[in-house]
């Protein structure tokens, strides 16, 4: 695919332009090229939908904010409004903008060339899905169970089981909508609402399928397995195209949405793909030096020399142990901090041992430079 134009320059506007003179340049391009006066120009068209595009992310404060910044990568994978269902849902859109002044609305694209079928999307399905930690460290494949219409096996998602049974809608011929000409200024407009009779649809059903009612559709609990990526963050929504529920009248599914929690993990606190964990160990081992076994997400341990005369809160760092990025390679590290424990209940040994230490100059607290920088850094780390 050819790469993307700026939408400031699809529109012919500069990068500080305003909400006002954004809508007005689109409203002019929409003009030129839509679809209904440009009957079967495939470039129309497309310059049509390109200035679509730009108008839906450059009007919404957001989106241009987004784009600005981070250009079309911080859109996501389709920016602009879903034309996938056909030009109808356009001219609603259209018409939310730029309201009746817009000629009441154009004709559904291809609406006059007779009774077309429309083709219905069915609705997304939001799921939440738990993961520990471990699991972003790996990523996972989770089973999920959804309940989620699917086109009716008896009937074949026609509605009924015989075609015979099925029939043009004598409301509205089949059109799924009725028509109404209207002056514009485009010249005569022709606007159009969803036949109630049959839904939109075009079609009734004589004899409907006993097992869908007609519908075609059915709902069904269903398994589906979701890849989840490594380096997945809490409240992330990962898209499973059509994995949703299935559309009417043999239409497209929707997507599935699948919502990320995270567990909070009891050993490790992550930040971005950082971790942090806590090490207690004992006056002595902070005085004479000690050997740890760190406890690492995967469960298993690394061991960790602690030099002699380690402060409390001395913050170690095991490089590529944090979690995986999940947009490009490379870890995040685990920052262990060490904690000295001061007993609390002493023997009469230990006291009298403890406060021979007391009157020895080796344990008057003088900080040296080193030390001082030392502590100055550690109160920023854990904000
Ligand atoms: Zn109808
Ligand atoms: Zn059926």
């Amino acid at each position: 695919m050819a790469a993307k134009r700026d939408y400031y320059e699809v529109l012919g506007v500069e990068k500080n332009a305003s909400a006002d003179q954004i809508k007005k340049a689109y409203r002019a391009l929409a003009i030129k090229y839509h679809p209904d006066k440009n009957p079967g120009d495939k470039e129309a068209e497309e310059k049509f939908k390109e200035a679509t595009e730009a108008y839906s992310v450059l009007s919404d404060p957001d989106k241009r904010a987004k784009y600005d910044r981070f250009g079309a990568a911080g859109l996501g994978d389709n920016p602009g409004p879903d034309f996938s269902r056909g030009f109808g849902d356009i001219n609603d859109f259209l018409r939310d903008i730029f309201g009746s002044a817009f000629g009441g609305g154009f004709s559904g694209f291809g609406f006059d060339n007779g009774p077309q079928e429309r083709v219905f999307r069915g609705k997304d399905i939001r799921v939440h899905t738990k993961l520990t930690l471990a699991e972003v460290a790996t990523g996972a494949t989770k089973d999920i169970s959804i309940e989620r219409y699917s086109p009716c096996g008896s009937c074949g998602g026609k509605g009924a089981k015989s075609s015979s049974d099925i029939k043009i809608c004598p409301a509205c011929k089949g059109t799924g909508s009725y028509k109404r000409v209207v002056p514009s200024f485009l010249g005569q407009s022709v606007e159009y609402s969803t036949c109630q009779q049959c839904n939109g649809i075009g079609k009734v059903v004589s004899k409907p399928c006993p097992d869908c009612g007609g519908s075609g559709l059915v709902r069904k609990r269903e398994t589906v397995k979701v890849n989840i990526p490594a380096g997945v963050e809490d409240g992330m929504q990962l898209r499973v195209s059509g994995g949703g529920n299935a559309g009417r009248n043999n239409g497209v599914n929707g997507d599935l949405l699948v919502v990320i929690d995270v567990e909070d993990s009891e050993e490790f606190i992550r930040k971005g793909n950082d971790l942090y964990s806590t090490k207690i160990i004992s006056v002595p081992d902070a005085m004479l030096g000690c050997e740890l076994e760190v406890k690492l997400l995967n469960g298993s341990t690394q061991k960790v020399k602690v030099e002699p005369g380690t402060q409390s809160g001395t913050v170690i760092t095991l490089r590529g142990k944090g979690l995986p990025s999940l947009n490009s390679y490379g870890c995040g590290n685990l920052y262990v901090k060490i904690a000295v424990w001061v007993p609390k209940h002493l023997s009469h040994e230990s006291k009298k041992l403890a406060e021979s230490l007391r009157n020895n100059p080796d344990f008057n607290p003088s900080p040296n430079k080193e030390d001082k920088s030392f502590f100055d850094r550690l109160k920023n780390l854990f904000d």
